[in-house]
């Protein structure tokens, strides 16, 4: 995340896991963000994370399933699964 300057962000089941800390979320009941480029990584798309991201200048979305919500509100989408595209992405900022 260091290397390309980027921060977390995660949807509510994250949180509710206990995964990852409340001030991470983002979304209705969470944070709303407004960031140059949003990278959205198996999120599904529901209103309730959309409404705390909708301000972002671009999104890029990556999601298996290609009906997923969150293709309608990217810029660009890769039909595929997070964990090979996170391979190629820390493969090119090495
Ligand atoms: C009152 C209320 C308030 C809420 N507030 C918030 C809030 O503030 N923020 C928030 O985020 N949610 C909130 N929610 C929850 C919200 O409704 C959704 O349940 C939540 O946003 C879904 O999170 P998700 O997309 O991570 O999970 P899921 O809906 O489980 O979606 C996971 C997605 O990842 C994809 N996926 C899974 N594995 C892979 C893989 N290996 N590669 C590629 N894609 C994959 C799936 O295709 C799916 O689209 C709230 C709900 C309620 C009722």
């Amino acid at each position: 995340m260091k290397k390309i300057g980027a921060v977390v962000g995660a949807t509510r089941p994250l949180v509710d896991a206990e995964i990852i800390d409340l001030r991470y979320q983002v979304g209705q009941t969470g944070r709303t963000i407004s960031p140059k480029l949003y990278i959205a990584l198996g999120i599904s798309g529901a209103p309730q994370h959309i409404c705390g991201m909708i301000k972002s200048s671009k999104v890029i979305a990556v999601n298996k399933d290609k009906d997923a919500e969150i293709f309608n509100y990217s810029d660009i989408g890769f039909v595929a699964d997070v964990f090979d595209v996170l391979k190629c992405i820390n493969k090119c900022i090495k």
